[in-house]
């Protein structure tokens, strides 16, 4: 059985606390973003040394592996989205398909300590620029093709509680 692919919009996660990992993106002060994703960033550095980073719990769920390939994307793309949002208040993002993403660029198969290198300069550059945003900045909207409307504010909490539930995702049961 192949990746379902995970259609559903996540947006509620703004405003009520995750069932599965817990993440309360309502009570995260945006301050505190940029050191939150470094600590993220840090915490799958052990899990890209596990010895069977590659495998996958079962044929249906991404390896620890494909996921943090897929947060260094993530980091990527939200970065993208939020100088985007920055430069042009109202901005809408180009769509990002992240299952077509993880088949395409062979996720899978990729060298764990080079994911784990490049997650952490992804991470960096995007905790960076979120803390480069200036005060009066932060009101500023971006849309994705679904409808939904984000703020640099929301887009950051949204952002961040995606990392921190891929994180969840990979944890030792
Ligand atoms: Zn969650």
């Amino acid at each position: 059985m192949a990746i379902i692919p995970d259609k559903k919009s996540w947006i509620w996660v703004l405003d009520r606390t995750c069932p599965e990992c817990g993440f309360t993106a309502s009570e995260i002060a945006y301050e505190d973003i940029p050191q939150l994703l470094l600590d993220n960033a840090e915490g799958w550095q052990s899990v890209l040394e596990r010895p069977d980073a590659a495998e996958r719990p079962n044929e249906s769920t991404w390896s620890p592996l494909e996921y943090a390939a897929h947060v260094r994307d993530l980091c990527n793309v939200y970065r993208m989205r939020l100088l985007l949002m920055v430069d042009t208040d109202g901005a809408e993002f180009a769509d990002w398909d992240q299952d077509a993403t993880a088949v395409a660029e062979r996720y899978g198969e990729q060298d764990p300590a080079r994911v784990a290198a490049d997650l952490l300069d992804e991470a960096e550059a995007t905790a960076d620029a979120f803390a480069a945003v200036e005060l009066q900045d932060r009101s500023r909207r971006g849309l994705r093709s679904d409808g939904s409307t984000f703020t640099v504010e929301s887009l950051a909490r949204y952002f961040m509680h995606d990392a921190a539930h891929h994180l969840w995702d990979v944890r030792l049961r």
